[in-house]
């Protein structure tokens, strides 16, 4: 049976498929959370009648509005988000984009609940004092991006010490095969133009600069407690293989099927039991799989989130926080795309590495880091 639902991140494309999921399974749903109250969060609203309906962060408008439609069921502020994260017996799903995700996890973990975590920045920004809530609260870390589900759903019923690699599996982006002489001139539009998974800006851009495999290699080194030595990246751009584990005796298993992000969040739900339904059979007509290393020098974005790994504590949050605004920057016509690894890389040279005790000490990293991007791109954004 699956524990009702808490959905953080609601009218995103994880929250709606996740209520696509808890329709169809009929798990109940409590709370659905977002951060404005914009009318797409009103119509959940609707499509879920015993939900609590919580905005972090509407404007005064959104606010009447969701009071008068909804009455007693609106409620406001990331403070209530996050009580509703620590309801017991609940899965939180946290679907949140960017850092106002952290703090939800850290509930959730420390109130001794199932994480189904699809927040990035959680574990690449915050992984020490997410590893902390965990081993406080006793709560469970369930992977939901595609390529950590897939490694988790390949390592059950294996030991950590039968493991030879973890190999995740990039689709290589729209510049698969190109150099980095043609990758200058490169525009927004053409990097936005992403051939498998439908995604948001910043996670198309990235995979465009291979920095979302990069950051998916911090998570993984998180999650599954793995020295980086041991995890490795092949691209394949058929995006069928959503990755891979190899095992001490040569053994390797796969995770394979349609891309459809529906797959690893129905197993969040009911892990340790599968539903039926995602997906219908796969057919194998005319299918092929390839596979190939990725080109390091062209994109040296994944290098980088490796050395950020490497190093630890801080890093990888300078990283995530330097990279989102370098992307931003981009999207924005006021840097080239091979500039993006460079702010990346000059950031982290600049900024002193820390521990991270406290959510506090995440948030101020990222505010430093965000601040250097920021001056190395002359302040201009
Ligand atoms: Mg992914």
């Amino acid at each position: 049976m699956s524990r009702p639902l808490v959905v953080l991140g609601a009218t995103g494309s994880i929250g709606r498929q996740t209520l696509d999921v808890a329709a169809r399974l009929g798990i109940e749903v409590l709370a659905l959370a977002a951060r404005r109250g914009s009318a797409d969060l009103v119509d959940l609203a609707a499509q879920w009648p015993d939900a609590q309906i919580v905005a972090t962060a509407p404007t005064g408008e959104e606010r009447e509005d969701m009071v008068s439609s909804l009455g007693d069921r609106a409620e406001f502020g990331a403070e209530v988000m996050e009580a509703l994260a620590a309801t017991p017996d609940s899965t939180v799903v946290n679907g949140i984009v960017g850092a106002a995700g952290l703090r939800a996890s850290i509930v959730t973990l420390e109130a001794g609940n199932r994480l189904a975590l699809a927040n990035k920045e959680s574990l690449v920004a915050g992984g020490p004092v997410v590893l902390a809530a965990l081993a406080r609260g006793g709560g469970t870390l369930l992977p939901v991006d595609s390529e950590h589900s897939a490694l988790f759903q390949c390592l059950v019923g294996e030991g950590g010490a039968a493991v030879r690699r973890l190999i995740l599996t990039a689709s290589g982006g729209p510049f698969r095969g190109w150099a980095a002489g043609d990758l200058e001139e490169v525009s927004p539009q053409r990097a936005l133009d992403h051939p498998t998974w439908e995604m948001g800006k910043r996670i198309t851009i990235d995979s465009a600069t291979l920095f979302n495999k990069g950051l998916e290699v911090i998570e993984a080194h998180y999650l599954f407690d793995m020295p980086y030595e041991q995890i490795d990246v092949v691209v394949h751009p058929q995006s069928i293989v959503h990755s891979i584990v190899e095992f001490i005796d040569g053994s390797l298993k796969a995770h394979i099927g349609e891309p459809d992000m529906r797959v690893p969040i129905q197993y969040a739900l009911t892990y340790p039991d599968r539903a039926s339904g995602a997906l219908e059979e796969f057919d194998f007509a005319g299918r092929s799989l390839t596979f190939e290393p990725p080109d390091r020098k062209t994109f040296p974005a994944l290098d980088l989130a490796y050395e950020a790994g490497r190093i630890g504590r801080s890093a990888p949050a300078v990283l995530n926080a330097a990279d989102e605004v370098a992307v931003h920057a981009f999207l924005g016509g006021r840097l080239g795309f091979m500039g993006i690894p460079e702010v990346v890389e000059r950031t982290l040279n600049q900024v002193p590495v820390v521990d991270l005790t406290t959510v506090d000490d995440v948030i101020e990293v990222d505010r430093e880091a965000r601040a250097v991007a920021h001056s190395l791109l002359g302040g201009a954004c």
